[in-house]
């Protein structure tokens, strides 16, 4: 493993998520606790979801109509019997005989005997008697018995982020104390001596602090807890003070101060600091200059700033991200790198990077060499989506990416891409 920023390299885009993934792959797992399900959002689970009972618990119809013997209509049209009437929550206790049907209510059992359920809209009733005008398959329209789970097995496995999807699966088993890891703490240092606070009126040559604030919306969208440090200025006994505050959370993120520059010095503070760098730079634009490594935190460091960090594991070098401090490129390498880290310090299973294809509105030209995501957004037709670029000043154009949904991932070996192609898209990990 390289531990100097200048043999750990620029790697191409492929290999820097790679690093990050497998860095995440090696991560221990967090400690545990119990939330309630109404605050089980964006949680990852420790513990596996299990069936507590078959699903369905009973032969589930699906449609509202008659339920009957499929062979009784195989010739159709023919005339049933209707015997009973079941609705959802209710029972029909005779087995059904050859000749009968009961009438039946999407999500009532099927009496025993029925292997299908006619749709009413294929049927007329007259008093006792129902005419069927189509025939059914064996099974039509009925869920079988524990066919989506059987008793006892996983419906959700430890490491899923809880959506609502998976949080219906924990109320339709009764699981309403959800043993979830505990959200890791991300220290997150702005670094440059042009940075005011937000909440500062800035002379006429100072910038407002905005990626601690983007970043910290990043972090609580993947499941982290944000700890905002102090700005630190481009100095180094300023920043190293701070990183060895930033070193004692589960994750550095520092923005700024990883270009050429000549008070771009965050590298060589980490590298002081013993660092060690498994990158130091992406073939991508935005975002080139990101460098990933990990580092020890000093012993007794970390409470000047009056924030409280607690680690979880003290003992492991804490990993850090130097992000490039223009807003654009901090966005979109915190969604292509950080991610995975984050994700694996939450607990989580890795997950694909969200890209899917869309059609390109209007012909892009750039220059080959690096992966580049540019702001985009999604246009046209509902299911059929075209993407179109947003007209952008480069990394720094906080107003354009605003604006943007989506980036559109363009090759290292395109230097043009025709209307109408199909492109990849990257899609925003916390959608406005
Ligand atoms: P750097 O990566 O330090 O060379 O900064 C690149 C550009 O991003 C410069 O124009 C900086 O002023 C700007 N920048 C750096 N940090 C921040 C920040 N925290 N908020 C907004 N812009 C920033
Ligand atoms: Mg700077």
């Amino acid at each position: 493993m390289p531990t100097d920023p200048q043999s750990a390299g620029v790697l191409p885009l492929d290999q820097a998520l790679a690093a990050a993934e497998q860095y995440g792959q090696k991560l221990p797992a967090p400690e545990t606790e119990i939330v309630s399900i109404r605050e089980s959002l964006g949680r990852v689970l420790a513990e596996p979801i299990l069936a507590d009972r078959d699903f369905p618990p009973f032969p589930r119809t699906t449609r509202d109509g008659f339920a009957l013997k499929s062979v009784d209509i195989r010739a159709v049209p023919t005339t049933l019997r209707v015997v009973g009437e079941v609705k959802a929550g209710g029972y029909y206790g005779k087995p059904l005989k050859s000749g009968e049907a009961v009438e039946i209510m999407t999500g009532a059992p099927a009496p025993s005997g029925a292997d299908a359920v006619v749709m009413v809209e294929y049927t007329n009733r007259s008093g006792e008697m129902v005419e069927v005008l189509r025939s059914c398959a064996e099974g039509e329209n009925i869920v079988p018995v524990g066919s989506e789970a059987k008793m006892g097995r996983e419906m959700v496995a430890p490491g899923v982020r809880l959506s609502f999807a998976q949080i219906a699966v924990a109320a339709a088993v009764g699981h309403t104390r959800i043993a979830v890891f505990r959200r890791p703490q991300v220290a997150i240092l702005p670094t440059g001596d042009e940075l005011v606070d937000a909440a500062q009126t800035p002379s006429a040559f100072q910038i407002r602090n905005s990626n601690s604030y983007s970043l910290a919306a990043q972090v609580i969208a993947a499941g982290g807890e944000a700890l905002q440090l102090p700005i630190a200025a481009d100095d180094p006994a300023a920043l190293r003070a701070l990183m060895e505050q930033g070193l004692k959370a589960d994750l550095l993120l520092l923005s700024g101060g990883v270009s050429m520059g000549k008070f771009d010095l965050v590298e060589q503070v980490l590298a002081d600091l013993g660092a060690k760098f498994f990158f130091a730079g992406a073939l991508i634009q935005p975002g080139k200059p990101v460098v990933f490594g990990e580092a020890n935190a000093a012993a007794g460091a970390g409470a000047e700033a009056g924030i409280k960090i607690v680690r979880q594991v003290a003992s492991r070098p804490t990993p850090f991200f130097g992000l490039p401090g223009n807003p654009v490129s901090t966005m979109v390498t915190f969604d292509l790198f950080v991610t995975p880290v984050l994700r694996a310090l939450s607990g989580a299973l890795p997950v694909r990077l969200p890209v899917a294809k869309a059609r390109l509105a209007k012909t892009i030209r750039t220059k080959t060499g690096l992966t580049r995501f540019l702001p985009g957004r999604l246009q046209g037709p509902a299911l059929d989506p075209e993407v179109e670029m947003i007209s952008w000043q480069g990394s720094g154009d906080l107003m354009a990416s605003a604006q943007a949904d989506c980036y559109v991932i363009i090759p290292p070996d395109r230097d043009q891409i025709e209307a109408g192609e199909m492109v990849s898209i990257l899609l925003r990990s916390c959608p406005s």
